[in-house]
């Protein structure tokens, strides 16, 4: 079987498309979109990400601003921060980048952003919106991987979807948008028994493990479809995901590959959400 490359390019492009051209419109009525970057920390993969983010919010004429809190910040300096742009009406949308100081949890300081302006879901309240079923911003990694699968014509309602990873910011997310679409969701994580035993009958298996070649061909069956939101440091500098691409290959319907899948996705849904907030604060 020739095993398709579940591409994110061509989504992203076209969901990047529909946010640029609503910005310049919240633009020319002196209403431009505005991110505030909240950063506390030194780590080398956190300041590629921001970059990159600042850069792709430039392209589609969002403003961004990084506020740096240093990487000893405590978590009460945090707290007011988020607090702080949460009343600030100058800012649509608050994004907490990852690594904290050490001894602070996401969960400690992420209460402090405003549910309108959390355009990442992050929050407590986000979260329990979207297991309510309510609507409010969901982790965009999370539903990058639901709309991947939609763009790429793969069913979701009544079949089994294996996700391997139940961390608040993909695991457990992704599982509710899963529930939502009708699927049959299994979440796996590192103390199941045997991941094999149970990804080998999911008709779509996502690795959300941050494990690079967790994922091989004796994890999935014949004909499945693999969606690899893993970004893992290679020795040489690059990014591989949790799948062992060769291994899978000839095995698997689909996979999403890794740069150039989730990845572009997740970027282009963050920057579509500071739309949305930046239409609904101001338009
Ligand atoms: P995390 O470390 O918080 O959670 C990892 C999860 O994987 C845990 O629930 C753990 O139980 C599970 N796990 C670990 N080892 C396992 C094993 N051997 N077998 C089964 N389960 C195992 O990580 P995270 O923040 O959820 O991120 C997961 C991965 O997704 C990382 O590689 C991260 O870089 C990547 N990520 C990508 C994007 C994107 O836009 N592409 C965005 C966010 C995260």
């Amino acid at each position: 079987m020739d095993t398709v490359s579940l591409s994110g390019k061509e989504l992203a492009a076209a969901l990047n498309a529909d946010s640029k051209e609503r910005a310049a419109a919240l633009t020319e009525r002196g209403a431009a979109p505005r991110l505030a970057l909240v950063v506390a920390n030194d780590d080398p993969a956190s300041a590629w990400y921001v970059n990159s983010l600042r850069k792709a919010a430039e392209r589609l004429g969002i403003a961004c601003e990084r506020i740096d809190l240093g990487a000893d910040a405590s978590a009460d300096r945090i707290r007011a921060e988020l607090t702080e742009r949460s009343a600030d009406p100058a800012f649509d949308a608050i994004m907490l980048q990852t690594p904290l100081p050490a001894g602070v949890a996401l969960d400690d300081v992420s209460g402090a952003i405003a549910a309108d302006k959390d355009v990442d879901g992050v929050s407590p309240l986000s979260l329990g919106l979207l297991a309510s079923g309510l609507p409010g911003f969901v982790p965009a990694t999370s539903e990058a991987v639901v709309e991947l699968l939609k763009h790429h014509d793969i069913p979701l309602t009544g079949r089994h979807v294996a996700v391997v990873g139940r961390s608040n910011v993909v695991g457990k997310p992704l599982a509710q948008l899963l529930l939502a679409e009708n699927a049959t969701v299994t979440v796996c994580h590192s103390r199941t028994a045997d991941l094999a035993a149970v990804t080998t009958t999911a008709d779509v298996v996502v690795a959300a493990a941050g494990r690079a070649g967790l994922i091989t061909g004796k994890h999935i069956r014949e004909g499945a479809v693999v969606i690899d939101v893993g970004t893992n440091e290679s020795p040489d500098g690059g990014i591989v995901g949790d799948v062992d691409a060769d291994s899978v290959a000839g095995k698997a319907e689909g996979l999403s590959p890794v740069p150039g899948g989730v990845g572009p996705v997740t970027t282009a849904l963050l920057m579509r959400h500071v739309v949305d907030a930046a239409q609904r604060h101001r338009g």
